[in-house]
C-alpha cells in the first residue's frame, strides 16, 4: 500500500468493510445476556432470512466460514454415513476434507477446475451410492469463480430423499438463494464475503428435514451443536455461549445498509460489477476460468507463460490494490478480482487500470486502457 493511504482492497474475502460498519464495531463491548444484545441478535437472525431466501431460523457462530460448514457436518453426518461431495475446486475439497474429518465415507463427483457440475453428474453419483444420506456443494466456488446449478441439484436430491448442503459463503447475499423453494437443507455463510463485515462470524439455516436428521445425528459435536444454539437464539434470545458481541453489532449495520439499498439492487450492482470485469478481461485479450462465472467474482487467466503471482504482487506491493491469485493448480496462473463488499461499479475502474499497469509491467502486449475503457462502456450501459 505504498502510494496509497489505504489498500485497495480486491480479494474475494476479506471485503471491504464500509466506515459505518466499523464505527459501529467500535462501540463499547456490552454482556450478552441482557434485553439490548437480544433485540440486535433478533433483528440481525431475522434480517438475514430474506438474504438466504428462507423463513427457517438464522443461528450465528463465532467462527470462520469453514466452522459453520464443519457444524453442519458434524450435525448432519454420523461417523459410518456415506456422503456425496462436488469437488470443482479448493472449497469442494475442503467438503470432502471435513467429512472425512467427522468419520464418514466421502464420495466425490469431480468436477474440472471452472466447469460447473451437472446435476446428472449428481444423480450418478447418487444412484451409485445409494447408502448415501446427503450432497455437499458450493453455490460459487470461489477458488474458481465457478457457479453450480443448485436449483437443479435441489431437484435430484428431493427426488432422492437426501439432504442438501450448501456452501453459500460467496453466495448468500451476492445473487439471489432460494433456499426453502430450491430444496436446499442447509445453507451457510460467512462474514468477511457479501455481509461486509471483518472475519470472524458465520452464519447457517437448517431446513426441517435438516433439523430432524441432526435431532438423529450420533456426529461428534459441543460448540458447534446446532440444535442446542438454535434453541438457546430462538428461545433464550440469546447464544449458548459468548457471540463475537462487536461483530453481531456491525451485522446489525451492514444488514441495514444491505436492506436500505434493496437486495434486488444489491444484486444488480455485484453483477454490474462482475459483467464490467469480464467486459475488460475481454478488451485485455485475456480469458476467464469459468464456463459460468458466479457474481462474486471474477477470475481471469494470466496470459500464458506469465506467472499472475508476478502480476498480482505488483498489483499489491507497487501499487496498493489488492487482488488474489491462484490456490493449488491454478497457483500462477489466475487473477481473481472480487466484487463483494462496500465496492461499487467505479472502483473496478482502479481494479482493472492497476492490472493493465502490472500487464505491462510484466511485459505483456495490450491496447493500454481498452479494459477501462470496457468498465466505463459497461458502467454507463446501466443496470
Ligand atoms: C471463503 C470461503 C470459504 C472459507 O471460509 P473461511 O471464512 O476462510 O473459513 C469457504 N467456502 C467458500 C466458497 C469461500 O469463498
Amino acid at each position: 500500500m505504498k502510494r496509497n493511504r489505504h489498500p485497495y482492497l480486491f480479494t474475494p474475502g476479506p471485503a471491504p468493510v464500509p466506515p459505518e460498519v466499523l464505527l459501529e464495531m467500535a462501540r463499547p463491548v456490552i454482556h450478552h445476556r441482557t434485553p439490548h444484545f437480544a433485540a440486535v441478535l433478533d433483528s440481525v437472525r431475522q434480517q438475514l432470512q430474506p438474504l438466504f431466501g428462507t423463513r427457517q431460523e438464522v443461528i450465528l457462530l463465532a467462527s470462520s466460514g469453514t466452522g459453520a460448514m464443519e457444524a453442519v457436518v458434524a450435525n448432519l453426518l454420523s461417523p459410518d454415513e456415506h456422503a456425496v461431495y462436488v469437488d470443482g475446486g479448493k472449497f469442494g475439497e475442503r467438503w470432502g476434507q471435513l467429512i472425512r474429518a467427522h468419520g464418514a465415507t466421502a464420495h466425490q463427483v469431480r468436477v474440472e477446475w471452472g466447469r460447473s457440475v451437472r446435476a446428472e453428474q449428481v444423480e450418478d453419483a447418487l444412484t451409485a451410492n445409494p447408502q448415501a444420506k446427503a450432497v455437499f456443494v458450493q453455490a460459487s466456488e470461489t477458488s474458481t469463480g465457478a457457479l453450480h446449478p443448485i436449483a437443479e441439484i435441489g431437484e435430484v436430491t428431493r427426488r432422492h430423499d437426501v439432504i442438501l448442503v450448501v456452501d453459500g459463503i460467496t453466495s448468500v447475499g451476492v445473487f439471489e438463494q432460494k433456499m426453502d423453494v430450491w430444496g436446499v437443507d442447509a445453507l451457510v455463510t460467512g462474514s468477511q464475503k457479501a455481509l461486509m463485515l471483518p472475519p470472524g462470524l458465520a452464519m447457517v439455516a437448517l431446513s426441517e428435514r435438516a433439523l430432524a436428521q441432526a435431532s438423529k445425528c450420533r456426529g461428534r459435536r459441543f460448540y458447534f451443536d446446532l440444535l442446542r444454539e438454535l434453541k438457546s437464539q430462538r428461545d433464550e434470545h440469546t447464544t449458548a455461549y459468548t457471540p463475537a458481541v462487536s461483530l453481531v453489532f456491525g451485522l446489525h449495520k451492514a444488514l441495514e445498509l444491505i436492506h436500505a439499498e434493496t437486495l434486488p439492487r444489491v444484486f444488480a450492482r455485484l453483477l454490474l460489477m462482475a459483467e464490467a470485469t469480464r467486459a475488460a478481461a475481454q478488451a485485455l485479450g485475456l480469458e476467464i476460468l469459468p464456463e459460468n462465472p458466479a457474481p462474486g467474482l471474477t477470475a481471469i487467466l494470466a496470459p500464458k507463460n506469465i506467472d499472475s503471482g508476478q502480476i498480482v504482487r505488483y498489483m499489491r506491493d507497487e501499487l496498493g490494490v489488492w487482488v488474489q491469485g491462484g490456490q493449488d493448480r491454478m497457483k500462477g496462473r489466475l487473477i481473481r478480482i472480487g466484487h463483494m463488499g462496500h465496492l461499487s461499479p467505479f472502483d473496478m475502474l482502479t481494479a482493472v487500470s492497476a492490472l493493465e499497469i502490472a500487464l505491462g509491467r510484466v511485459g505483456y502486449a495490450f491496447e493500454c486502457g481498452a479494459g477501462v475503457a470496457a468498465v466505463q462502456r459497461r458502467i454507463s450501459q446501466g443496470i
